[in-house]
């Protein structure tokens, strides 16, 4: 029986029991243009996405995960005109298209990693899946919901006529939008499938189609890549909260159009990171990095910290004093866990016991927040001993992806007979066969020392040696097993 968690459909505009349709858990996020670097207010809706999945998993779920790249098609403006973001990437620095998105793939995949991010099954590239972007929009022109212009395939939102229904969008007022210049468009709310190559131009990215040639829109891209590799109605898609609008509208729109089925059941939006000046974008040139942050001393798991200082779903203001103050609470944190000391023994009704709170606030639409405040608790939980508190820091650590006991280091003792101890230190908790192993090898070895077999106990602890186990005499006679790496250990003496 899983615990139930609850998650803000903005769909429904409310919390509902997640229930997915599909095993394993489909979750398709949106992911980054990549004509630039990504800011830290792109990286925040990475985070709470990555929350995300580390709660699935850590309720036993299996996940299917997508996060696409967007490589070609994105415009300036998200309803078709302007720029392409990337040739005019490409001509700012003076390079070609295709090695601009390389460059910037690979530095946000650089951003993913510092993070401690969850990689997803797939990272689909636009550029990949042309073919089948091409045969969605020929799928939707045969059933009608098209009409060509001179510059390009159109969606027609008037025969989508719930189009209006998933971000609330008031149809008087987008009807107020249509005196703006519209260019060939019917409606304001119209939006290119297929863009046809200007004449004037020559681009660096550009298809054969039964269109002419030309590129993608952006939001088709979604919808093609999401439905090649996962199958409607998705369990979960994700994206900022700028995408619901217009880039989340359209992709329901000409994927339901084109399926007849519902695109997703859960649809989760992260709020931005604000300055004082608005929200963090690239368009106004005034946006911070990962790599800024790091060159003033700030961690990324400090970062990822100081996005948990607020709910996804509520604005997080930036300010340098802020996210300093996450480095320091986050060091104090470690230092906390670092003291705790492993003694005791651990019943796994405490731990469970303890996280209540914990797991309270993950499943209550992943309220980092309260989750970070019940860790400090957990801490100060006298009922726990030492190794009980790591154990449950170590569960909640599987959600909050900080990497929180590493350089923790375990001493504890194995076996205990006529004042005689065998202990161990380690970097994580001994358990399994390699517990029994250790004891025997460990008391062989102290046997051979008593009857003067010298060369049999050394042979015993070069065998250890050469598992990465480095054995010492204490002064009281006991005997000390220092763990370099468990995993290791494990498979050299455990076969
Ligand atoms: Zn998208």
């Amino acid at each position: 029986m899983k615990r139930e968690l609850y998650l803000f459909n903005t769909a429904s505009s409310k919390k509902e029991c997640f229930q997915p349709v599909n095993d394993p858990v489909s979750i398709y996020c949106c992911g980054p243009t990549v004509y630039n670097y990504a800011h830290i207010g792109n990286l925040r809706t990475y985070i709470f996405e990555d929350v995300l999945k580390r709660t699935l998993i850590a309720l036993g779920y299996k996940v299917k995960h997508l996060i696409n790249i967007t490589d070609v098609g994105h415009l300036t403006s998200d309803a078709d005109t302007g720029e392409d973001k990337m040739e005019s990437g490409a001509l700012r620095e003076g390079k070609t298209v295709w090695d601009i998105a390389a460059f910037y793939t690979g530095e946000f995949m650089k951003n993913f990693r510092d993070l401690l991010l969850l990689q997803p099954d797939l990272w689909p590239k636009a550029t990949d899946h042309i073919s089948q972007m091409i045969d969605m929009v020929s799928t939707l022109e045969q059933k009608g919901y098209t009409y060509t212009t001179s510059d390009g395939v159109y969606f027609d939102t008037g025969k989508f006529p719930q189009y209006c229904e998933f971000a609330n969008l008031d149809p008087n007022a987008l009807k107020a939008g249509e005196r703006v210049d519209m260019g060939e468009k019917r409606m304001v709310t119209d939006f290119a499938l297929w863009k046809i190559s200007p004449k004037d131009k020559k681009r660096q990215m550009e298809w054969d189609s039964p269109w002419g040639k030309g590129f993608p829109g952006w939001h088709i891209e979604c919808s093609a890549m999401a439905l090649a590799y996962l199958s409607a109605p998705l369990d979960i898609h994700c994206g900022g909260m700028d995408h619901v609008r217009v880039h989340h509208s359209n992709e329901i729109a000409q994927s339901e159009a084109a399926t007849g089925k519902p695109f997703a059941k859960y649809w989760l939006h992260g709020e931005f990171l604000v300055l004082d000046k608005g929200k963090m974008a690239k368009s106004g040139g005034n946006f911070v990095t990962l790599e800024a942050l790091k060159s003033e001393g700030i961690s990324p798991e400090a970062y990822k910290f100081f996005c948990y200082s607020a709910h996804y779903r509520s604005p997080l203001r930036f300010s340098w004093e802020g996210v300093r103050a996450s480095v320091q609470s986050l060091s104090n944190l470690r230092k906390g866990i670092a003291s705790l000391g492993s003694q005791g023994v651990v019943s796994q009704q405490s731990v469970q016991d303890a996280l209540v709170h914990f797991w309270g606030a993950v499943c209550d639409d992943l309220n980092m927040p309260r989750a970070v405040a019940a860790v400090w608790e957990l801490l100060k939980n006298n009922n726990l001993s030492g190794a009980e508190k790591l154990e449950a820091i170590k569960q909640a650590d599987a959600v909050l992806g900080l990497d929180l006991l590493v350089g923790v280091q375990h001493v504890e003792s194995l076996w205990e007979k006529d004042g005689y101890k065998i202990m161990f230190i380690a970097d994580t908790q001994i358990i399994g066969p390699l517990r029994d192993v250790l004891v025997q090898k460990a008391l062989q070895r102290k046997v051979a020392r008593a009857e003067k077999k010298y060369g049999a106990a050394d042979s015993i602890r070069d065998e250890l040696q050469l598992a990465g186990v480095v054995v010492k005499d204490l002064p009281d006679g006991s005997t000390e097993c220092m763990v370099e790496n468990f995993d290791k250990a494990q498979a050299v003496l455990c076969e």
